[in-house]
């Protein structure tokens, strides 16, 4: 399998970029996800030209506006780490990254929630690292994560989801366009997609169904939008159990009403949280190979991710 591209901050790699010389290595990010990951390190401030040791910074001012200033001598490395930061997302362009992973808490890199200090030194959660900021705002669409956030089962599952789903999307843009590839995509991604948002599986099922009348181009970049978004939004164990049901719907001839009693209340059993969604899935995928099923063995949702990352069996 090709790697994933993703962005990352160069200290979670275990390189010793820190303003004090140190690293922030995250063995989930190299070692697991590392295996299907090709890593492009940013250090947003030893690129743009300090030093290692350096004097440690932080946010300071409007949080909507901050000012990024070093703690002891005060300097002011706003304009140096924007005029750099705007260059290097220009310059990401060409990795065709499928998401970035930021260092929480940084005033350069985290993402969201970095301490803003006001004029008396006291913090409010409620900014954004200088460079994490700009690549957001070029990249608005792609998936990002904190190295924080993604110690939390849900947000970990969801963030790589959408990478595996992006990439798969961007393999369907590396070919010729076409609709017909277009459509393909959909169909397979459509349970996917459905246990995120039902509202967004119904668009993009009317956009596809117009797909001869609208212009490829168009085509393309509002299903690549809507699709994003529609990723966007958190799967939750009753919108995961409504795509359940709807796959044993195909089952209604072949199982027995004990069968169907059994998955039943494995489906219940998961939607109350009682247990993980790795049971009632490894139970489908035991009854679309047995029936050979040909429409659900070819849905992304029942395999949208490698197992062996195991993201399946805590969410
Ligand atoms: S948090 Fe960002 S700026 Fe700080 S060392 Fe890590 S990569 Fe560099």
């Amino acid at each position: 399998m090709k790697k994933i591209k993703l962005g990352i901050s160069t200290c979670l790699l275990g390189e010793n970029v820190r303003y004090d010389g140190g690293h922030k290595l995250d063995r989930f990010l190299t070692d697991t996800l590392g295996q299907y990951v090709e890593y492009v390190p940013v250090c947003p401030e030893v690129e743009c030209g300090l030093p290692v040791p350096r004097e440690s910074m932080h946010l300071e001012g409007d949080p909507e506006f901050p000012r990024l200033v070093t703690l002891r001598t005060k300097q002011d490395m706003t304009e140096r780490m924007v005029s750099w930061a705007k260059r290097r997302v220009v310059e990401l362009e060409k990795e065709g990254l499928c998401g970035f992973i930021f260092k929480s808490d940084s005033p350069s890199s985290g993402m969201e929630r970095v301490r803003v200090y006001n004029e008396k030194g006291m913090p409010v959660k409620k900014g954004v690292g200088m460079f994490a900021r700009i690549f957001m705002e070029y990249y608005p669409l792609l998936p990002v994560e904190d190295e924080g956030r993604l110690h939390d089962p849900k947000l970990r599952e969801n963030f790589v989801e959408r990478i595996f789903t992006l990439k798969r999307w961007r393999e369907v843009l590396a070919k010729k366009e076409s609709r017909g590839n277009l459509v393909d995509f959909h169909t397979q991604h459509k349970l996917l997609i459905l246990s995120h948002s039902p509202k967004h599986y119904q668009i993009m099922g009317k956009l596809v169904a117009q797909a001869k009348e609208i212009p490829l181009k168009d085509l393309f970049q509002q299903y690549q939008t809507i699709l994003m978004e529609a990723l966007l939004l958190k799967t939750t164990p009753k919108k995961n159990a409504n795509v359940l049901m709807h796959m044993m719907g195909y089952f209604k001839e072949q199982l027995s009403s004990d069968e169907k009693q059994e998955l039943l209340e494995v489906i219940d059993h998961y939607g109350q949280e009682y247990i993980p969604l790795i049971v009632p899935i490894t139970l489908i995928n035991h009854y679309v190979r047995k029936y050979d099923q040909p429409y659900l063995k070819e849905q992304v949702y029942l395999n949208p991710h490698p197992l062996e990352l195991q993201l399946r069996n805590h969410v």
